[in-house]
């Protein structure tokens, strides 16, 4: 577990940084995969948790909630339009997914969880974070927003490294897996306008300062 501020921690779930868990305070942000939650709660020994958030109901990030919040005996977060899929744990692929939808559905299928709180635009989260809904890479897509200090919790929004190559950069979350690219691209304009000092992704390494979100927002295309 890095710590990255006095009370923000990645917890780095596979090498490189290329599935991230969050805690602040004493809430953790995101469980990995399925294969995860050992790893997590190793992390978190000697470190109370009050609140499992999840950032999107897909697979790499709601993938360890079952195991690891029957462990520490912890509710449910999740942005209210992500909800249904974290209790049925079969996310719908997005329409223009070419993959088989069975076995693009089966792909992206992990263990179901209860819901304790469905979370709305401007809630309360950890020590001094509100919800910011952003929508597009899911439905339900929520980000994590602390203004005293600029600090970001964007889930998928955006990468900062290339998922295949692991190389570190800002890139959009790949189209196969984003049920609306055009509106993702919004959420990235919103988080960028927001200029973080610290942004952190669930796919790639914190970067600092808001200069690189900042050029990357602008070199978007406009739908
Ligand atoms: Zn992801």
């Amino acid at each position: 577990m890095h710590r990255l501020s006095e009370d923000v921690f990645q917890i780095p779930v596979v090498p490189r940084d290329g599935v991230n868990a969050f805690l602040v305070g004493d809430v953790l942000v995101d469980a990995g995969t399925r294969f995860s939650a050992k790893k997590i709660l190793g992390e978190l020994t000697g470190h109370p948790v009050s609140a499992h958030v999840i950032t999107h109901a897909h697979v790499d990030h709601a993938g360890g909630t079952r195991q690891v919040t029957a462990a520490l005996d912890v509710p449910v977060w999740v942005g209210e339009l992500d909800a249904a899929d974290v209790e049925s744990g079969h996310p719908v692929a997005p329409a223009h997914n070419p993959l088989p939808t069975a076995l693009s559905n089966a792909v992206g299928a992990f263990p179901s969880a209860h819901v304790d709180r469905r979370l709305v635009e401007g809630d309360e989260v950890g020590p001094g974070f509100v919800v910011l809904v952003t929508p597009g890479h899911s439905n339900g897509h929520i980000s994590l927003w602390r203004e005293s200090d600029r600090t970001l919790i964007c889930g998928d929004v955006i990468n900062t490294m290339n998922l295949i190559t692991t190389k570190p950069g800002l890139q959009e979350p790949p189209k196969l897996f984003t049920t609306d690219p055009a509106r993702n691209r919004e959420s990235i304009r919103r988080i960028a306008a927001l200029e973080p000092q610290l942004t952190l992704a669930g796919h790639g390494p914190p970067v600092h300062g808001p200069e690189a979100l900042r050029a990357f927002a602008a070199s978007l295309p406009v739908d």
